[in-house]
């Protein structure tokens, strides 16, 4: 099959809160599409797209999914992302590759926790998106109020170009505005057959008004509709299609769909959208870089044409072979040919091309420019740019948040040693926000990631995938510490080594930044000449790796400033060994004077509760040092928010069920880092470094 053109390409995510509908949507889909034959859903384990066996156990999807379905002529390449917090890796990464969003919405719950997450991470990476309200079929279910929840809560401008005729049991159908239609979704077929007919007097008035305000909220972006409007002409389904495609693309408006995903019902008009109003790859936001040889700033637009530029955004372990998920932004990748890593330097022969659908791969010869394969065989990581040597590029990296949470594991036996030791470089390999690491003072390997959740998705992978026995602690979360106030510290170094005389001094200054979880800033006060350039960036190199190591708790030290303000050598006993010493000696010494603070991470918190439940659980809250900020009475109970540490939160969702007979619900999502309050700090002053 020949490669198809990239203006038919879709590359598309789903995202959502956890639970919205999105596997049970993308099932559909793949139905619709002809894809698969039947129609697997979440709450019976089958699910085509959940095809992890920890994933269909708890109903949940873990790891983002890639598939590929044709659509009239359109070939969508589609990610299903994971809702919960723990796994916004996934989500980030999807995100960060892909050209539109799908963003689903509950009709009960509007806008939730997640999805205002999702939200924020879809603008920052510039993806335009459609929206969906699923489970119109819900009681409680109020297409206005989702849709005005997405304006006041995600200041979006949502453009309604379907509506729902009826909610719960009356869910009947949908209105489409731009034709307009009635569309009847036929259950006997599962929603295949989809009955068009004209809108029925009832709704007449409703469609006319709606039809309105969309033509004016999209005029302002498509001169051709602006002039029809203003002189009163007629409008068509064509130019209302091109004014909201036009919106669409330049992120100015979403265009909102409705239905219900687990009856079947608005499908299909999904994937019409995704070929309608979401961009193919030449119509994506151009790919960033930077010229590995001198650093200068390189954007590329999508053409088959240019230099090759591809980033690996994903990498499936396996036993005998790695899967590399891969998006190729210019150029095309031709089975046999050569790239380059400018990470490693290594230079690749690119083998197998493969097609993925869930865990299954259909090989291909060639890919353009704009799509999205899987390679095998390749030595890579998350992250990683392929290129050809002659004309580098270096594509901008993923940002994975820092872990929060880790657990001590100890293997039950030999056996499992070696075990676990396999399992951990596999686990290390696809998910970058996974990190391990053995604690110098009691030797047990400590596993670190972003939840309570993800650490035990990843335990039970142990035990299941790789049939490791491991018994662990408990959760903890990762401390930081920053520092109180201002301190200078200076050092000398000196030193007889092979019969020559050694020696350097270093001052160095150490100051709090204002936001105390800001990243470290490392700069350099010496004047210009004092140092060969080379040494003072591997100096400052070398105080931010141990900055990062540790500073006087032994926690990586964030939110300060460490300057560098003299450092010298004596022409005799020139030495880079000797300067390193010597800065790492006035940076302990200014870090001992400066009043080190620990940290703990917080998370923003919301729970929604049903009123009678409120005192008891605000109580709850207040136990475990959160700080309520927002009590917002709402449809169905009250939704607390505010934040909490999250080392008291640990288990806190059992108890906040039990609490409430199982009706309350917990969203908690990392947010910063904090100073621990004095009477617990006790506790890290029994590490105290000197
Ligand atoms: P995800 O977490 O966003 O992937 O959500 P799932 O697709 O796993 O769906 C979560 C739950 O909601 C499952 O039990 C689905 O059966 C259910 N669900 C999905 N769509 C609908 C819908 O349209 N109506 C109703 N009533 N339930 C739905
Ligand atoms: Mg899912």
């Amino acid at each position: 099959m020949s490669p198809i053109p990239p203006r038919l390409i879709r590359n598309i995510g789903i995202v959502a809160h956890i639970d919205a509908g999105k596997t049970t949507t993308t099932e559909r889909f793949l139905y619709y599409a002809g894809k698969s034959h039947k129609i697997g859903e979440v709450h019976d384990g089958q699910a085509v797209m959940d095809f992890r066996e920890d994933e269909r156990d708890r109903g949940i999807t873990i790891s983002a999914a890639a598939t590929t379905l044709y659509w009239r002529d359109h070939q969508i390449n589609l990610i299903d992302t994971p809702g919960h917090v723990d796994f916004t890796a996934e989500v980030e990464r999807a995100l960060r590759v892909l050209d539109g969003a799908v963003v689903i919405f509950d009709a009960v719950e509007g806008v939730e926790p997640q999805s205002e997450t999702v939200w924020r991470q879809a603008d920052r990476y510039r993806v335009p998106r459609i929206a969906f309200v699923n489970k119109m079929d819900r009681v409680g279910a109020e297409f206005e109020a989702a849709v005005s929840s997405m304006r006041d809560k995600l200041h979006a401008v949502p453009v309604c170009i379907q509506f729902p005729d009826g909610a719960g049991d009356g869910f009947a159908g949908i209105v489409d505005i731009l034709r307009p239609a009635y569309l009847k979704f036929d259950s006997r077929t599962l929603g295949r057959d989809i009955g068009s007919g004209p809108v029925p007097e009832r709704l007449q008035g409703r469609v006319q008004s709606m039809r309105a305000e969309l033509v004016e909220t999209v005029a302002e972006f498509h001169e051709p509709l602006a002039e029809k409007y203003l002189s009163d002409a007629a409008i068509s389904e064509e130019d209302l299609m091109a004014a909201v495609r036009a919106a669409t693309l330049q992120r100015r408006v979403v265009p909102v769909l409705s239905g219900a995903a687990l009856r079947n019902t608005g499908i299909q008009p999904i994937l019409d959208a995704v070929c309608d109003y979401l961009p193919s790859p030449p119509e994506s936001r151009e790919v960033e870089g930077i010229d590995p040889r001198d650093g200068s700033r390189l954007s590329l637009p999508s053409s088959s044409d240019g230099p090759l530029a591809a980033l690996v955004f994903k990498v499936v372990a396996g036993s005998s072979t790695d899967l590399f998920y891969v998006r190729v932004y210019s150029g095309r990748l031709r089975s046999g040919d050569r790239a380059w890593n400018p990470r490693t330097g290594e230079r690749e022969r690119l083998r197998r091309f493969l097609r993925m659908h869930a865990d299954r791969g259909t090989p291909v010869e060639e890919v353009e420019a704009g799509d999205i394969v899987a390679l095998q065989a390749l030595r890579a990581a998350t992250g990683d740019t392929l290129c050809h040597e002659s004309q580098p590029i270096l594509l901008e990296p993923i940002r994975f948040p820092d872990t929060v949470v880790s657990v001590a594991v100890e293997p039950r036996t030999a056996a499992d040693r070696d075990r676990l030791a396999q399992a951990l470089d596999r686990i290390e390999r696809e998910d970058p926000t996974f990190r391990r690491a053995v604690d110098p003072e009691t030797g047990q390997m400590i596993i670190s990631g972003m939840g309570e959740l993800h650490l035990e998705v990843v335990l039970r992978r142990m035990q299941r995938e790789f049939g490791v026995e491991v018994n662990y602690g408990k959760p903890r979360v990762s401390y930081r510490e920053t520092v109180g106030i201002a301190a200078t510290g200076r050092a000398e170094f000196r030193r007889q080594v092979a019969g020559e005389q050694l020696f350097a001094p270093a001052e160095i200054r150490v100051e709090p930044l204002d936001d105390p979880g800001a990243a470290l800033e490392v700069v350099s006060e010496i004047g210009d000449g004092e140092l060969p350039r080379a040494y003072l960036a591997a100096i400052l190199d070398s105080i931010r790796n141990a900055a990062n190591g540790g500073g006087t708790f032994g926690y990586p030290v964030v939110g300060a400033r460490v300057v560098l303000l003299s450092a010298g050598y004596d022409d005799v006993g020139q030495s880079e060994v000797a300067l390193n010493s010597a800065t790492h000696l006035a940076f302990r010494e200014a870090l001992r004077s400066a009043r080190g603070v620990v940290l703990e991470p917080y998370a923003r918190l919301e729970v929604r509760v049903p009123e009678d439940f409120l005192g008891g659980v605000v109580k709850s809250l207040n136990q475990r040092r959160a700080v309520v900020e927002n009590t917002q009475f709402a449809r169905g109970g009250v939704v607390v928010s505010g934040v909490a540490p999250i080392g008291e939160m640990f288990g806190y969702l059992t108890v906040l069920r039990s609490q409430t007979q199982g009706r309350a619900s917990l969203s908690l999502e990392p947010l910063d880092y904090r100073p621990v309050p004095q009477n617990l700090a006790a506790a890290h002053h029994e590490r105290l470094i000197d």
